[in-house]
Order: structure tokens, then C-alpha cells, then sequence
């Protein structure tokens, strides 16, 4: 039998992230590959920049493995390291090795923006402090993250930068002893679902229909988002997951779009190239998201020809010459304009399918046709085919606005799945 797997605890620090400044990219970034490594993230929190209260949340951990990020700058505020000695009641330790990485790295910093790197050096000595026994890491900017194994845990800690977290992070990942935490989920494996436009309580009725959501060895959570729903099954049993994968995936029919983690705009963007067709998009609810979506594929310019902003209603006439007559009788929100837009994309001769998406965000409900979070979404391809979907979205304008861009690209994939 292989054994449990590992668990892990991570701590955020940082007043701008409690003061709503900066988003925390920092955990979720960690929670994939944690998860990607068969480790159990059972919690995550935010601290303040306070040593007492970042002592506390180590000491509150029982996790085997405890992830810090941010405070290890040469400024007063930066207390991580200190916080870290004081819980696992270990000395501060001045390592020589590290004043010299970190000053060179400022003097290369410094060189490479003219500057003189003497004022910068005043930090050098308390970013090289770090608790006994730690094993630095190579640092991206000038923060060193370290990790040390004490506590009856391994406790890492990295800065907080995105960007040179990641750099930090992936040293951790190829550390013998973060390693042997990973190999301990060993046999440990995971599939997932994903379904678009089927109601999370759907779902967990056809898991129910299956016998039970979790239970002989199996763990079965659901995750939404944007519209989509992720279904994970995983346990020891690799024949047991593959069943109730199998088992679900047939109650769920048609509304599995996919069993990775790729976003669906990739998907549309593979579609595409093994069709040899070239999309456009016409947005106006979702304001250059769908564009944006399709963009963010690496590649894009071999299979996403254009994409076109026609916000206000006269932009349909101008730009798309959709027929004023028809914007009067229906209104620029309807079918029967997401329609005329995606063909009118089509007939431009730029793209060989296209798919526009209209409605209302909100939050101000001044219209007499339809609620807001009303999205009309229209795809126009080879041969004239055409597919027109109408749903309500609920939520504040930019989920309404995220939905139904990535409801856009879902119904062009079901369109080119068709193609
Ligand atoms: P530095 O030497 O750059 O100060 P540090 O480890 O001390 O490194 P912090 O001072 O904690 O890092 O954070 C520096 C900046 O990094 C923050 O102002 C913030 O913009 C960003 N940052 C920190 N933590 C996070 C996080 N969890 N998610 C996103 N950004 C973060």
C-alpha cells in the first residue's frame, strides 16, 4: 500500500496584501505544483508584517511541509527570517557564503543600471542572517529564500516577488528532501473531468447516482469556475479512479469538454490548426476578452486571424454594417444581432469562422428586454453554419464579463466540433 501522502501548510506575508494592494499570486501558484507533487495543501493564511503574528502561524502548523513567502528584504518591515529562528527556536546566523552571493548580485544590479552600489549594500548583512542550519537559495533578485529542515518539518521560505518565488520555489521542487515528501504520494494518482454549462448541483446528483462522493479510497471534489466545473477523482487505486472517472464521464455525457488542465482557448486553438481555419472574434459585452483569451495561447497567430470591439450600438453599423433596422427591431443585445455580427466577421474574408458575444454586465439594470447577466453568443462558420446560444449570467460585471467570454470559446469549440 503506498502511504499518505504529505501535508503541507503555506503562509503569505505581507500588510499590502491584507490591505487589498496586491492580489496573492504567490499560494495559487503553490497549490498547483503542490498538487501536481501529490502534497496535501490543508491550509493557507496571510500574515501581517509582524513577527509575533508570523511566529504564531508557524508554530500553529502541524503540517509536514510549511511554504513561507515574502518579508525577506532588507527593510525593518522584513521580519520572515527572525520570525522563522524565534518558532523553531533556533540562533540567527550570519552566513558568509550568502553576503557574498548577495553582493554580488548587487553590484551586477547596480552595474547594469549605472548606478553606484553602495548605498544598496546597507542590507547585505541582515539578508544574510538566517536561521542555523538553513541551506540558502540562489536568489533571482537580492533576497535569498533558504529552507531548513527543523521542527520535526521542512520549513521553506522564499521571497515574496512572484517572479523570484518561482525562481526560488523551483530549487525547493528539486531538493532531495522536498522530494522525498513528493515520492511519499508515490502510486498516489488523479484524474480530472471538465464540463461546461452543467450546474454544480448536477453534478454532485449524478456522483451521488454513482454510489458515493467519496469512500473506497477515492476522493471526489468539484471545483467551478468561470462557468466551467472541474470534477478531481483521485486515491491509491489506479483502477478504482479510472473506473468512477469512467463511470462519470458517461453520466456526463457530452458536457466533458476535457480530462487535462489546458485552457479551453488552447483547445479552440488546436481545433483550428488540425481544421486549417483562422478565427475572429466581434465583442461587445466582453470588451477584448475573448481576443485577449485566444491570444494568451502561445502560437495564436497561426490559427486567430482578428478580433474587433464594437461596443456602442452605432460601432455595429460602422464597423460591421450590421443593419440599422435590425438593431431597432431587436435591440443589440439578441440573437438576432450576435448573429448578424459573426457573419458580418465572416464576410470581411479575414477569417474563415468567427464568434461575437453580446449582453448586458451591469450592474445598472436600465434595460426593458432582458435582465442583466443576459449574454448572447453567436458563431458564424464554413458553409454558413451558424449556432446561437442565449444564457444569464449571474454575478457583478466582471464575472459576468469572464463567463461569457469563456462561454464564447466554448461555443465555438462545440461549433468546430461539428466542422
Ligand atoms: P524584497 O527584497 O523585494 O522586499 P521580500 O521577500 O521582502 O523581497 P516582500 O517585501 O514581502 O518581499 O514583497 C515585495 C513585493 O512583492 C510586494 O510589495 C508585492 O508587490 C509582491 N508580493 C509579495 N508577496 C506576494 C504575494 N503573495 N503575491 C503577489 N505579490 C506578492
Amino acid at each position: 500500500m503506498p502511504s499518505q501522502a504529505a501535508r503541507a501548510a503555506v503562509i503569505t506575508t505581507g500588510d499590502e496584501l491584507l490591505r487589498g494592494f496586491v492580489a496573492d499570486a504567490n499560494t495559487r501558484t503553490i497549490a498547483r505544483d503542490l498538487r501536481a507533487d501529490g502534497i496535501e495543501l490543508q491550509r493557507a493564511q496571510t500574515c501581517a508584517d509582524d513577527q509575533p503574528a508570523i511566529e504564531a502561524a508557524i508554530r500553529a502548523t502541524d503540517e509536514e511541509l510549511v511554504v513561507l513567502t515574502g518579508g525577506l528584504g532588507p527593510t525593518h518591515d522584513d521580519r520572515t527570517a527572525a520570525a522563522v529562528a524565534a518558532a523553531l527556536d533556533l540562533p540567527l546566523e550570519r552566513d558568509p557564503e550568502v553576503v557574498r552571493v548577495v553582493e554580488g548580485r548587487i553590484r551586477d544590479l547596480a552595474a547594469g543600471r549605472g548606478t553606484d552600489p553602495g548605498p544598496l549594500m546597507v542590507g547585505v548583512e541582515k539578508q544574510a542572517t538566517l536561521p542555523a542550519g538553513a541551506v540558502a537559495l540562489e536568489p533571482a533578485g537580492t533576497a535569498p529564500g533558504f529552507i531548513v529542515e527543523a521542527g520535526g518539518r521542512l520549513n521553506v521560505v522564499l521571497p515574496g516577488p512572484p517572479g523570484e518565488m518561482v525562481h526560488a520555489w523551483r530549487q525547493v521542487r528539486a531538493h532531495p528532501a522536498y522530494r522525498a515528501l513528493a515520492g511519499r504520494a508515490a502510486g498516489h494518482v488523479e484524474q480530472v473531468l471538465r464540463t461546461w454549462d452543467i450546474p454544480e448541483a448536477r453534478v454532485a446528483g449524478l456522483l451521488e447516482q454513482l454510489g458515493h462522493e467519496d469512500g473506497e479510497g477515492c476522493r471526489v471534489t468539484l471545483c467551478a469556475r468561470e462557468g466551467e466545473l472541474e470534477v478531481s477523482i483521485r486515491g491509491a487505486d489506479a483502477r478504482l479512479v479510472e473506473e468512477r472517472t469512467d463511470g462519470l464521464a458517461r453520466l456526463l455525457g457530452d458536457h466533458v469538454f476535457a480530462r487535462d488542465e489546458q485552457p479551453v482557448a488552447a483547445r479552440v486553438g488546436r481545433m483550428l490548426a488540425e481544421r486549417g481555419l483562422v478565427a475572429g472574434c466581434v465583442e461587445s459585452v466582453t470588451g477584448g476578452r475573448v481576443a485577449s483569451l485566444m491570444a494568451a495561447v502561445p502560437g495564436a497567430s497561426r490559427w486567430f486571424g482578428a478580433g474587433i470591439i464594437a461596443y456602442r450600438t452605432p460601432a455595429k453599423h460602422d464597423l460591421l454594417g450590421i443593419d440599422g433596422a435590425l438593431l431597432a427591431r431587436h435591440g443589440a443585445v439578441s440573437a438576432e444581432c450576435a448573429a448578424a455580427l459573426s457573419a458580418a466577421m465572416v464576410a470581411t474574408g479575414t477569417v474563415d469562422v468567427a464568434v461575437s458575444v453580446v449582453g448586458y454586465a451591469g450592474p445598472a439594470d436600465q434595460h426593458d428586454r432582458h435582465p442583466v447577466g443576459t449574454v448572447f453568443v453567436a458563431v458564424h462558420g464554413p458553409g454558413g453554419r451558424h449556432d446561437v446560444l442565449r444564457r444569464w449570467i449571474p454575478g457583478e460585471r466582471a464575472a459576468v464579463q469572464e463567463r461569457a467570454a469563456v462561454a464564447a470559446l466554448h461555443v465555438l469549440r462545440r461549433h468546430l466540433d461539428g466542422c
